[in-house]
């Protein structure tokens, strides 16, 4: 016997929707590329992503065809999310980070029909624009006014004005009603090694990966909340928040091009955020700008951090000098992405200021309706509660079953139901279900057979007072095979030596974990998305001699 319930399909335009009827007035504020600020509402925005809809309707751009993105956090952006999403077509944000090559080789997988971009990538569209296969029209998101024109226009065909576009159209248009598994939204992984691979989300994953991050054990979201993402809007989907923020009718607040600190800073003091997200890079210069300002935030209660570890260091100071909490979430693009969030039960709140802070700095627990296990190298499953990890594979209705094209292959192991994704994470899960990540497993340092955790070490590297940014990779050790090396930028103008940065960590790890070596370095190579690129660390030390004792 079915259910007697109403059929509606999770449509991503219902998100807008319900902000538009419930939270019409909300407003959304951007940081522009033209250099102002600029304030709209739910309202205005979803009468102006109507116009969008008809306006790439008019284009030609059909349901499935992919329109893709090159572009910061701003309104425009959000409009594109659902005007191309809303009418069935695929929204791709490429990441701008990238190579021209990677972009062309991106854009061509994709078959993307329509581009638009940011003016700031100006250079990087006249760089492709010759070159990729399928885009018909460049969209340059901005007004007539900003229009790029003589030679700074040469050579893009058919380049279009955003504003243009919403003005040639009115907003009387409903948006369409279609099965909940079409697709929506297109992200490539980073791919540190082959091709770049793009998953491709579905209204029904995106709509229920909504629900699971706004829940209060998850990031919290809630009407009352002013947000702030400072992960882009071009790394999966912001973290979904231009989602969720819908969803429960906050304010949204987009930093575009201004990720220095004191920009940002003042953004969070000016809009009064109360929640924002990033990776921890950007909050190290957040905090290296606040703290040389003897600056504090009056609104700001609450940080997601993820994308690569939170330095527990980090999490302190957030908490202990600037009373904000740290949320550690864990995640990836082929899940949406949010995973795990370190969110407390009620046991911890009897826990002391450090045992809490030991719980905040895992990557958390599963979020609903996540499941997670840990499995060792014959597949089998590890039990909770032991020092053993293990490779972690997930499952859920927001996890990628296959790559768009099928690219590689098969991903999933087959066991169960609907199989398990590997992640490529290998972690520890505690008693209380709180993962621990120790490594990528790419990432891993074989010493003499056994796993050395580069995260561990890299942590403890980044409490030093004098280290700005730490990366432990494995170099080739006669005797034991592979051996941590620490690759270390210091903070500007602090002192440091080898011997010191080695005798901090005495007593705090196994003494066999030690680094070997440590070498010092202006800059340690970031990847598109702001991580460590532990790969070209590996390549530019694959000769390198470690001292033998
Ligand atoms: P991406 O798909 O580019 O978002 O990368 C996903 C990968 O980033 C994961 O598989 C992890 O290796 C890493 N990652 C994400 N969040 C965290 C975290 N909180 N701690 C450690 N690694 C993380």
């Amino acid at each position: 016997m079915n259910g007697q319930m109403m059929q509606q399909p999770l449509l991503i335009s219902s998100l807008l929707t319900h902000a538009e009827r419930h939270h019409g007035d909300r407003e959304v504020v951007s940081r522009r590329v033209e250099g102002d600020i600029h304030r709209t509402t739910y309202k205005a925005m979803a009468a102006r992503s109507r116009r969008m809809a008809k306006a790439l309707a008019a284009l030609g751009v059909q349901r499935s065809d992919r329109v893709a993105t090159l572009a910061w956090n701003g309104y425009r952006h959000m409009e594109l999310y659902y005007a191309v999403s809303g009418s069935g077509a695929v929204l791709h944000t490429l990441n701008p980070r990238l190579h021209p090559d990677q972009v062309t080789y991106i854009a061509d997988h994709a078959e993307d029909q329509v581009l638009c971009f940011d003016l700031t990538f100006l250079p990087l569209i006249q760089a492709v624009a010759g070159r990729t296969k399928t885009v018909k029209h460049w969209v340059a998101m901005t007004d007539r006014a900003h229009m790029p024109v003589g030679a700074a226009a040469a050579g893009i065909p058919n380049l279009l004005c955003y504003e243009d576009l919403i003005e040639s159209q009115d907003d009387r248009y409903s948006w369409p009603s279609f099965d909940e598994n079409t697709a929506s939204s297109l992200c490539y992984t980073s791919g540190t090694t082959g091709n770049p691979k793009g998953v491709l989300y579905s209204h029904r994953s995106t709509v229920l990966h909504t629900f699971a991050i706004a829940l209060p054990d998850s990031l919290n979201c809630s009407a009352m909340d002013c947000i702030l993402p400072v992960v882009p809007m071009f790394h999966v989907n912001a973290w979904g928040l231009p989602y969720a923020a819908c969803m429960v009718g906050a304010k949204l607040v987009f930093p575009g091009a201004g990720l220095d600190g004191k920009s940002l800073y003042e953004l969070f003091e000016a809009e009064q955020v109360t929640v924002s997200a990033g990776v921890p890079t950007v909050w190290q210069a957040l905090l290296s700008y606040v703290e040389a300002n003897g600056l504090k935030f009056s609104t700001m209660r609450r940080t997601v951090i993820g994308g690569s570890a939170c330095p527990p260091a980090m999490l302190r100071t957030f908490g202990d000098t600037y009373d904000v909490r740290v949320l550690h979430a864990w995640g990836m693009t082929e899940m949406s992405p949010v995973g795990t969030v370190a969110a407390f039960k009620p046991r911890h709140a009897a826990l002391s200021r450090e045992a809490r802070y030991a719980v905040m700095s895992t990557q958390g627990r599963c979020v609903y309706p996540v499941d997670m296990k840990i499995v060792d190298e014959a597949g089998h499953e590890l039990a909770w509660g032991t020092e053993a990890s293990g490779d972690v594979l997930v499952r859920g209705p927001f996890i990628v079953s296959r790559y768009f094209k099928d690219e590689g292959g098969d991903p999933l192991r087959h066991d169960g139901e609907t199989g398990w994704f590997p992640t490529g994470d290998v972690a520890r899960i505690d008693a209380d279900g709180y993962m621990q990540i120790t490594d990528r497993s790419k990432d891993v340092i074989k010493s003499g057979g056994e796993w050395i955790g580069s995260i561990d070490l890299e942590n403890i590297a980044m409490a030093h007072p004098a280290v700005a940014m730490a990366a432990c990779i494995a170099a080739h050790h006669p005797k034991w095979d592979e051996r941590p090396l620490l690759v270390v930028v210091k903070k500007p103008g602090a002192e440091l030596t080898r011997e010191a940065l080695l005798a901090f960590y005495e007593g705090k790890i196994a003494k066999w974990w030690t680094p070997d070596d440590v070498v010092f370095v202006d800059a340690i190579p970031l990847g598109a998305t702001g991580k460590m690129q532990k790969n070209r660390l590996r390549e530019q030390f694959k000769d390198y001699k470690l001292p033998t004792a």
